[in-house]
Order: structure tokens, then sequence, then C-alpha cells
């Protein structure tokens, strides 16, 4: 399943030039893809292009049947793909499969919604006029995906823009691009058509801006950093592309007093350590009511130093190595900035023994405003908590922020619940849960976190555009 070759116009290619890929749990290299760059990316734009129109314009059973069948064949060689995306990105090898099964969520979902890209007919404001809306993709897609995930975001972009009748060039993150690959293979095995998807890997700034620069790309869709995101928005300018912006995150995770501790400790833990906390909606920032802080910091202390570090192939390993160690760093930055500044240690605190790459989980106490790991996104195994004393004041610590992806709380009164749920600046709100992920929802961010929708039925409308008809009866 390691292809060490790009996809371009139906042909698996190369160019002589490499980029090593490595397992972060090891260090080791475990293969090469190809170094491409301006020119393949503009040859892939082409195939794009040619491919799409006899894409777009078969009947949308036919699109999901396809759709449907890179699912099947998705979970059936889940364990390959799985123990793939583990050894090039660390995760504990049942995380992998969730995530396989999550990717592969996409492509059946969106197949059933390829055939529900409905038009419209809008009442005229005329005897004599007739309004009418039809739904169009969008054209071809350039899709730029993160390390984290690297099924899932993939998915979650090839998936709808194959549905609604869209050619796509994909760019994955070279720290991760086997299993991105090993999809694109299985989407050609499924009967997508040669030269419809495409996957480059290689320079990101020279492949990038050519999906920016090129105007045949009429939208961008992209994963990752917001520093990056608003290069991407930037450069997308010029030539007035669509796009769609997952990006940073800061999820505050608020326990009122009211709250069953145990289920909000199982939240937490879901939602702070999976991935090792490299995911965009890990909790970041944990707000606890003054009467249950103690209570809180105690019980999720217990739970959490039941969590096994170490290499993702081991069996009962929960949290694996982090990307690389400029990730170790920053969590350590964290940690210490915030102790610096009159933070305490609970829990972890450094490195773990198993690797460079391996952080001990941490929890840190008596945390404040002003402490960098309450402005920044850690993405890394550590928890601080902060007090609070009234509801007003919780909300208005977590809308302090310039980012408004995720947000979890944790409550039992209805008007306390409602009030929270209103009150909170996010795309999306878990409540009493701190999982929140599913392919039915739409997943996105408001403020800095992004532009757009991925998942559910508002996902697809990402990928169409409307053309509105006024006919004018005689
Ligand atoms: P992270 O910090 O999560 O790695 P990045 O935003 O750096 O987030 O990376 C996300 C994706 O964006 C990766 O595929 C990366 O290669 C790509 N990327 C980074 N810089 C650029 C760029 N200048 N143009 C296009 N893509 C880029």
């Amino acid at each position: 399943m390691k292809r060490e070759q790009c996809f371009i116009a139906g042909e698996w290619v190369g160019n002589g030039e490499w980029i090593a890929v490595d397992n972060p749990a090891t260090g080791g290299i475990i293969g090469r893809v190809p170094a491409l760059g301006r020119e393949e990316s503009r040859r892939a734009i082409e195939a794009a292009a040619m491919a799409m129109p006899a894409w777009a314009a078969r009947p949308a059973g036919e699109r999901a049947a396809i759709l449907q069948r890179i699912a099947a064949l998705m979970l059936e060689r889940a364990d390959d793909l799985a123990a793939l995306l583990t050894e090039e990105q660390g995760k504990p090898l049942a995380e992998a499969k969730g995530e396989i099964a999550y990717a592969a969520s996409f492509f059946q979902w969106f197949g059933e919604e390829a055939k529900r890209a409905y038009g419209d007919i809008i009442p005229g404001p005329m005897p004599d006029r007739r309004i009418m809306v039809l739904k169009h993709p969008v054209g071809v897609v350039a899709a730029i995906t993160p390390w984290n995930f690297p099924a899932a975001m993939v998915a979650r972009k090839l998936a709808p823009a194959l549905a609604a009748g869209c050619g796509v060039v994909l760019k994955p993150s070279e720290l991760t691009p086997f299993t991105a690959l090993a999809i694109a293979q299985i989407a050609d095995e499924a009967g997508v058509p040669r030269g419809l998807l495409n996957v480059v890997t290689g320079d990101a700034r020279e492949i990038g801006a050519e999906m920016t620069g090129n105007p045949v790309v009429r939208k961008i869709s992209f994963t990752g950093s917001t520093a990056v995101g608003r290069l991407l928005m930037e450069l997308a300018s010029r030539s007035i592309k669509k796009l769609s912006l997952e990006l940073g995150g800061n999820a505050p995770f608020i326990v009122f007093d009211d709250a069953d501790l145990d289920a909000a400790v199982t939240g937490a833990i879901q939602s702070k350590y999976r991935n090792a906390g490299q995911t965009c909606v890990c909790a970041n920032r944990f707000y606890v009511q003054a009467g249950v802080y103690d209570a809180f910091a105690g019980k999720l202390a217990t739970a959490t130093a039941k969590l096994r570090v170490g290499e993702g192939t081991r069996t009962g390993v929960d949290i694996g190595p982090l990307i690389d160690e400029r990730a170790v760093a920053k969590v350590q930055r964290h940690v210490d900035d915030a102790v610096a500044k009159g933070a305490r240690i609970v829990l972890g605190g450094g490195p773990a023994p198993d690797g460079p790459r391996f952080f001990t989980p941490t929890i840190l106490r008596d945390v404040k405003p002003g402490m960098q790991v309450l402005e920044e996104e850690t993405f890394g195994p550590l928890a601080p908590l902060v007090k609070f004393d009234d509801d007003a004041e919780a909300i208005a610590l977590a809308n302090d922020s310039e980012f408004g992806l995720a947000a979890y709380f944790y409550a039992r009164d209805v008007n306390r619940i409602w009030r929270a749920a209103e009150g909170i600046e996010s795309g999306i709100v878990g409540i009493n849960t701190g999982l929140i992920s599913t392919e039915v929802a739409p997943f996105g961010g408001v403020k800095q976190s992004g532009i757009g929708r991925e998942g559910s039925r508002y996902g697809l409308d990402d990928y169409l555009e409307l053309k509105y008809l006024c006919l004018s009866l005689a």
C-alpha cells in the first residue's frame, strides 16, 4: 500500500527528487515521496479540468455508486490502512482504525448526498416570471491537508468535491503522504475516472503557489494552521477563488458546578488526549467552577495517570508520539511559561522516556490569563486548569480568543445549558460530551478558525455554485 509515487492524470509518477518520510515513534525513515513542484501541479490541474465535465454530467447515482465503493474498499482494507497511518503519523493503532472508518463514512455520506443536490423553484415577483435555482459543481478544487488526520482530512474534502462533480488536485502533508496516496489508489480501483483525482507531494510553497495562482482552480479547500490559511486566502484573492478553511482552534472546556464530574472527566480525557492532543478540536483550556475545582482536578489526575504512553503499534497504548521535536518543544514551552508565572504541576510536566517525540500527559492548576497555554493552541497532551466563579465569567473567558472552532461544557441545569450554548462563540459546541466529530454534522469554525463547513448536507454546498434562471414567458 505504500506508494512512493504521485498520481497525476491517471498515472503514477515521480521526478527523481524525493522527500523522506519518517515514523514519529522511532524517527526511522519509512519511505519517500516525489518532491514535485509547479509544473507537475499545473499538469494535475489541467488533468482535473479535462476530466471534470464528463464526471459532472454523469447521473448523481453513478457518482454515488463509485463513492460508496471507495468507502467499502477502505473498510475492507482498514487494517492495512490503519497500520500505514500509524507508521507515518504515530497515533495508537485503535485510533488509526477509528480514523479509517470515520474517513470511509464521508465517502458513504457524500455518496448519499450527491443524489440530493436539489435546486429550487421560487415564486416569481411578476405574473410572467419563472425563477429557478440550479446547483452546479464549483469547478476544479485544490485541496491541502495536514498531518494530524492523514485519512479523515483527505476524505472530508475529496468526498464532497467528487460528489458535487468536481475534479480535484490534492496536496497531502509531506509528513503523512502515504495514507493519501493509498486512498487515491483505492479511488482509482473504485472507478473514479483517470485524471479527475490527482495527488501531488513536494514543496508546499511551490504547489500552493500554482494552486492559488492558476485561474482554472475555482476553489481552495484547506485544513491547517491559521498562518498558512491566511497566506492562501491572500494568494487566492488575486483570482477571487472560493475558499473553505479549517484553521486553528483554542477550544475551551467548561465544567460548571452542577456537572456530572465523572462524565466531565471522561469527556475531558477523550477531548484532550485523543491523538496525543493533536486535533484542532482538542480541549485546550479548562475552566472549572470554584466549588468543583479541586474535585475535578483530582479525578482528572487519577484518570490521566492511567493513560499509557508509547509506540502506537503496541497494544494498550493510549498516547503515541507527537509529530516532531518542534511539537514537543512547544508543549514544554507552555508548561515552563505557566510554571514561571505561578501555575503548579499536578501531573507530568516533561518528556516521556519512550523517545524524543514523546511527552508525558500533563495537568497544570492555578493557571491564569496571560499564560501562553491559554492563548495558543498547544497541540499536545497538556491540560491547564483555570478556576472561575460565575457563569458570565466562564463564557467571557471562553470567548476571549481569536479562535472559535470547538467548545465543550458540562452542566445539568437546562437554563444554564441554553445560555452557555447560545453565548459561546464557536462553530461547534459539545454539551456533556467530549466527542463531536461525525460525518452527519457540520464541522467548522467562526472567527479566525475558518470559513465553511465540512460534513453534513451543508458540506456539499461548499462544493456547489448556485445558478439562478429567470424565465420571462411571452
Ligand atoms: P501544521 O502546523 O498543522 O503542519 P500547516 O498549515 O503548516 O499546519 O500545514 C498544513 C498543510 O499546509 C500541509 O499540507 C502543508 O504542507 C501545507 N502548507 C504549508 N505551507 C504552505 C504554503 N505556503 N502553501 C501551500 N500549502 C502549504
